[in-house]
């Protein structure tokens, strides 16, 4: 349902609908909305498979609330995005040569969040404000990395006096030094420091929570080993890379002979496959009218030796998503199997979302998880139907029918189209046109399918192009 602007909609199929018909009352919305509404009421598809009102999230497929979507729709708003953007060369954080662990203590001290005794006393934390390690003066921000004295002493031992010292006579706030040092030294340089925060703030802590600290040289080995072995692991990894480079040369006729088999798998795919023997493949896609207004879907069956059996398209005057046209395709393609009696037959879709949903557990509660469900029931209760995800280039000839039936005003059905000339087919065509339920526009109609089923354009399979 798409109704309103908020996320959150109701499915209200039963709220305005005429009694028993799964159609609007028109009299009634006109006599209680303002037109714009009216329209967008009258534009919101009523779907058989849905029995009862529900609540649904409309930021997710599946209808259910998740907070990754409620975050993304919150911060999507330019208000809020504008509000919560902190100014800062941020990137030159992220860009430094250090264990992200030792970024991520950066962030914090940049964004003024890491619990030192001050700042939990400002927000109500009953404890002492006095620095664990010295025990002589407050600790905030700048005390805990420059200003108390055990820890001035960790970067002097850790060889970075002349990266610090300077900028401490400069500047008077922990993020300015530390965004100067990101911004302006090496990414290696940037990396050390950032390491031997880190260690300076897991000192502070083991000693608060352990009872346990160590000397300023202890500290500053620590971080030196630790920054040491990081860069190794990951130069190692490099040349791990390097040298699976360097054998895959020393193999190329091997890589040659495997490349070409995988390009001809990969080609295969790209192409429509014939069905096993008794078997029938019946594929089946969607398609949305340029401004999103209609859906049409269209599906067609194929023998195993790729001839054309059957092909329908029906369109929707409704505005669906794409996944709620390729599901109703693959419903109707599946009603009308039954119908026919066709009892081993592969449903393929181009729609990997709808497919996985199908293969998936029943989850859900939107439109879409309802056609979902009655898919399901016919499945199981049609052992030989079966339901695969493939490539939109092996699914031109359901393509070409879902994009002509956004045109078409109703339901068409063909069949017995013949492999020959186009009079045969014309007549067919003619036959065809008068099955359906009055083409909006029979002459165009005629004339499209013509063009479709003689002159296909080259990317639509070959055997569509016996048709
Ligand atoms: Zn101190």
């Amino acid at each position: 349902m798409h109704l309103l602007c908020c996320p959150w909609t109701r499915i209200t199929s039963f709220v305005l609908p005429l009694d028993d018909v799964k159609s609007w009352d028109v009299h009634k919305i006109h006599s209680l909305f303002s037109e714009p509404v009216v329209e967008s009421i009258l534009r919101t598809p009523l779907f058989e498979e849905v029995h009862e009102d529900k609540l649904i999230w409309n930021l997710e497929k599946h209808g259910n609330y998740t907070v990754k979507s409620g975050y993304k729709h919150y911060i999507k708003k330019k208000s809020v995005v504008q509000s919560y953007t902190v100014e800062g060369e941020w990137s030159s954080l992220w860009r430094i040569c250090a264990p992200p662990k030792t970024k991520h203590t950066l962030w914090r001290v940049y964004r003024g969040c890491l619990p030192t005794r001050v700042r939990l006393k400002e927000r109500g934390v009953s404890c002492p404000s006095e620095c664990p390690i010295c025990l002589n003066e407050d600790e905030d921000d700048w005390h805990a990395f420059f200003g108390c004295s055990v820890n001035r002493q960790v970067w002097n031992e850790a060889g970075l006096q002349a990266v610090i010292e300077p900028r401490l006579r400069q500047l008077n706030d922990v993020k300015s030094v530390l965004f100067e040092i990101c911004i302006n030294e090496s990414k290696e340089v940037a990396g050390s420091v950032a390491m031997t925060l880190w260690c300076l703030w897991q000192n502070r802590n083991n000693c608060v929570w352990n009872g346990v600290k160590d000397s300023a040289k202890e500290v500053a080995i620590k971080s030196l080993h630790l920054l040491e072995e990081w860069c190794a692991v990951n130069k190692l990894q490099d040349h791990n890379s390097q040298t699976i480079g360097a054998l895959s040369q020393s193999r190329q006729t091997v890589a040659a002979e495997n490349q070409f088999s995988e390009i001809s798998r990969a080609t295969e795919q790209l192409r429509w496959q014939k069905p096993h023997e008794h078997w029938l493949k019946c594929n089946v896609d969607a398609s949305l009218s340029p401004n999103s207004s209609y859906t049409g879907w269209g599906w067609c069956v194929r023998n195993s030796e790729g001839n054309f059996v059957a092909a329908g398209t029906n369109n929707c005057l409704h505005k669906l998503t794409i996944e709620e046209g390729e599901a109703m395709a693959i419903l109707e393609a599946m009603r009308e199997a039954i119908s026919q009696g066709w009892p081993n037959i592969i449903f393929e879709s181009d729609s990997k979302v709808v497919v996985d949903a199908i293969k998936a557990p029943p989850q859900g509660i939107s439109e879409l998880n309802s056609i979902i469900t009655n898919i399901k029931l016919l499945l199981q209760c049609n052992s030989n139907f079966e339901i695969k995800f493939t490539k939109r280039q092996a699914n031109m000839a359901a393509y070409t029918l879902a994009r002509a039936a956004i045109s078409w005003s109703s339901r068409s059905y063909f069949n017995n189209l013949s492999s020959d000339s186009s009079p045969t087919l014309l007549a067919t065509i003619t036959t065809v046109s008068k099955t359906s339920l009055e083409p909006r526009n029979h002459l165009q109609n005629r004339h499209l399918l013509t063009t479709i089923l003689t002159n296909p354009p080259s990317f639509i399979e070959s055997s569509i192009v016996k048709l």
